[in-house]
């Protein structure tokens, strides 16, 4: 895992942005289905109000043809039926929807175009159908030939004769509908209603209109006819509201993704970092640096601790070397510098005078134009001459070497020694022993942990060691665990040790306890 993603993955909060992201999205899920939902819903409104338009129109077509088919059969009351069936066969069969046509006198239906001559009285055909009337209509189960077809009858009387005129049997086809409602998923169903009688796409046979269903209704009147249709659609099907939730999930899905991201991206670690110096999520750990030779407290390395609110404590290699890459890491010595002067106080009661405060700096930091204004600002504010200011700067890093030796000589003019930390882990330790003025040399953990452990790099602290013996460099250290590691670099001439044998490091009340008990003052 690369460095930024290893600080990513612990540093931000991230369930803070998933909760963000989540109650984000869950907006937007309820906006856009709402949203989408008000079209449908809309758009549907606008298309049933067509297709009533569209059925009132059809319908009218047909019943206006229909009826001016029916004045022209009038016409042919003079005749007798053998006369008139000829031409009452004629309009019947190429009228559409109409299944007879029957020629009616004083209420008795005499010749029929299916049938020819009859005699049969309207009321037993069409019981209910009134007469009187110019046009009436009737809505039945079925015809006495065909019984078993529910029909409507159309009744249409010779101008000024009452129960004299033209009696037509259409048939009812509801194929046009059911087909055109197979595509259209809003469609519920349609209802024809002739007085009060009804025939349904959704129920068998004849029902009262009384029975009909209120919801989802439309009723559309024929004008001119006792006559209507109910259109029954809903304005938003289950389909709808389906595809709707199933695409307002994926777009909310989408929305908590990329906010999540847009959040990672914008607050970042920096911002993190940052906003960590300011809520005071940082502190300082001291780890005591015993003298090998008698084992007294010789100072302390003040190294940073990271308490993140959310996410606990996260390893200062972590965010140094993030830092450092970031170019953070000067704020954060800043920060640091603040953090040791507020400690100094209490160090100063703690730790004995001339105690040595070691303090990491980032070979990065010495480049920068205010470094010099840094360094004296802490000298300045920590009690004079208590303390002896230790610079570890590791070897990694220093790029520039002039800037180095001119730093480097600045520094100890200033009173600072210089301890060139982790020494032996970079590619040029050896040509560092020649070029730089420093005064103590840490032999990094990676190497005392070798100590009595037969490994490659065993042979490389020996070199290390002996050859720090014959230019008398002042070393340390660090990570010693144990006697057996202490005991062969005391014996190798090692000046210092740092390490848990002695304590871990420590906050300054536990610094306090450690050299209240600790045996060598
Ligand atoms: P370092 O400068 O080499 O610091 C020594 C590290 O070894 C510290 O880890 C310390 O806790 C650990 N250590 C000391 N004795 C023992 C031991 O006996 N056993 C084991 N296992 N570990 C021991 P820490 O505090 O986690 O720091 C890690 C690194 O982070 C430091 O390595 C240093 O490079 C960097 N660092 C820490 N604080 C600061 C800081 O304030 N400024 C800068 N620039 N770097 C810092
Ligand atoms: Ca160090
Ligand atoms: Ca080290």
């Amino acid at each position: 895992m690369g460095l930024k993603t290893a600080l990513t993955h612990t540093v931000l909060p991230k369930r803070r942005y998933l909760l963000r992201s989540l109650l984000i999205s869950l907006l937007v899920f309820f906006l856009f289905t709402l949203t989408t939902l008000f079209i449908v819903h809309h758009r549907n409104e606008i298309q049933q109000r067509n297709l009533a338009e569209h059925t009132v129109k059809f319908t009218l077509t047909f019943m206006n043809e229909l009826t001016t088919v029916m004045t022209k059969v009038s016409a042919l009351q003079p005749l007798p039926c053998s006369q008139a069936q000829a031409a009452l066969n004629h309009h019947s069969t190429f009228t559409s929807g109409v299944r007879t046509l029957v020629l009616v006198k004083n209420g008795i239906a005499y010749c029929s175009s299916a049938t020819g001559e009859m005699s049969k009285s309207v009321d037993t055909l069409y019981p209910g159908l009134n007469l009187a009337r110019p046009i009436d209509m009737i809505l039945q189960q079925g015809t006495l030939m065909v019984p078993d077809r529910p029909a409507i009858g159309v009744w249409l009387s010779s101008p000024g004769k009452s129960d004299t005129g033209v009696l037509a049997t259409l048939d009812i086809n509801l194929t046009p509908y059911l087909l055109f409602s197979l595509q259209n998923n809003n469609s519920l169903g349609l209802a024809i209603v002739v007085g009060d009688r009804a025939m349904t796409t959704f129920h068998f046979g004849i029902i009262s209109q009384a029975d009909l269903p209120k919801r989802h209704a439309q009723e559309i009147p024929i004008p001119g006819f006792p006559l209507k249709l109910m259109l029954y659609s809903s304005t938003l099907s289950p389909e709808n509201i389906r595809l709707t939730l199933l695409i307002g999930l994926l777009v909310a899905l989408a929305t908590c993704a990329l906010s999540y991201y847009i959040m990672l991206f914008r607050h970042g670690v920096d911002r993190e970092l940052l906003y960590a110096m300011k809520t005071r999520q940082f502190h300082v750990v001291y780890q005591p640096v015993v003298h090998s030779a008698n084992k007294k407290v010789a100072g302390v390395e003040a190294l940073l601790r990271w308490n993140h609110p959310v996410e606990g404590a996260i390893p200062p290699d972590v965010f140094i070397n993030y830092a450092e890459t970031q170019g953070l890491i000067i704020p954060l010595t800043q920060h640091l510098f603040a953090l040791l002067i507020e400690d100094a106080g209490k160090l100063m009661s703690i730790l004995p005078a001339k105690s040595k405060l070691a303090v990491n700096i980032s070979p990065w930091h010495m480049t920068d134009p205010d470094f010099k204004k840094d360094v004296l600002g802490l000298i300045a504010e920590l009690p004079a001459h208590h303390f002896n200011l230790v610079f570890e700067i590791t070897e990694r890093g220093m790029v520039d070497e002039e800037i180095a030796q001119e730093m480097f000589s600045w520094l100890r003019q200033q009173g600072v020694e210089i301890a060139v930390d982790d020494f032996g882990t970079g590619h040029s330790a050896l040509i560092y022993l020649e070029r730089f003025t420093f005064d103590y040399l840490k032999i990094d953990r990676g190497f005392v942990m070798t100590i009595g452990k037969n490994t490659v790099t065993t042979p490389v602290l020996d070199t290390i060691l002996t050859l720090t013996r014959q230019l008398k460099l002042n070393t340390v250290a660090e990570g010693v665990e144990t006697t057996q590691q202490a005991n062969y670099l005391v014996d190798h001439g090692v000046g210092y040790l740092q390490g848990y044998l002695y304590s871990k490091p420590l906050d300054v009340t536990a610094l306090a306890q450690f050299m209240l008990g600790y045996p060598h003052q």
